[in-house]
């Protein structure tokens, strides 16, 4: 089981299953939204165990699709954990257990500001890994 919550921890969410796969989005919008390290959990194996009223919806305007969540109270960006979807992003910063898997990718290198620098080696891509 691994556990997450927000910083105030009127949020918190359980995973039964470890995420198949950790990434970094280097997009402005991740940026901005604070949640740029991100697992992709499947909805099945994820619940929200404390406070699923305190979370505020930012809406996506195309051409991004997904909704970000936050904190109402303490404005932790938590990822897409009201989605509908089989599987969607969460934010790896809100996890409060370690997880048995690395960094697979970094996307959208191409908007990093120039003061982050990469740390480690996994393969990175200048837009989004999975269209061209
Ligand atoms: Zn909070
Ligand atoms: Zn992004």
């Amino acid at each position: 089981m691994i556990k997450g919550s927000c910083c105030c921890n009127a949020i918190q969410f359980e995973l039964t299953e470890v995420p198949s796969m950790l990434g970094t989005c280097h997009c402005s919008r991740c940026r901005k939204l604070g949640a740029s390290a991100l697992v992709f959990v499947k909805s099945d194996s994820f619940k929200i165990t404390k406070g699923r009223d305190q979370i505020a919806t930012f809406k996506a305007v195309e051409p991004y699709k997904y909704d970000r969540c936050f904190c109402s109270n303490c404005g932790t960006a938590l990822g897409e954990v009201l989605s509908e979807e089989a599987s969607f992003p969460l934010s790896a910063n809100c996890l409060d257990d370690e997880l048995p898997i690395e960094n697979k990718f970094h996307e959208f290198v191409s908007e990093k500001p120039s003061w982050l620098k990469i740390g480690d080696d996994a393969k990175q891509f200048s837009e989004h890994p999975f269209e061209s």
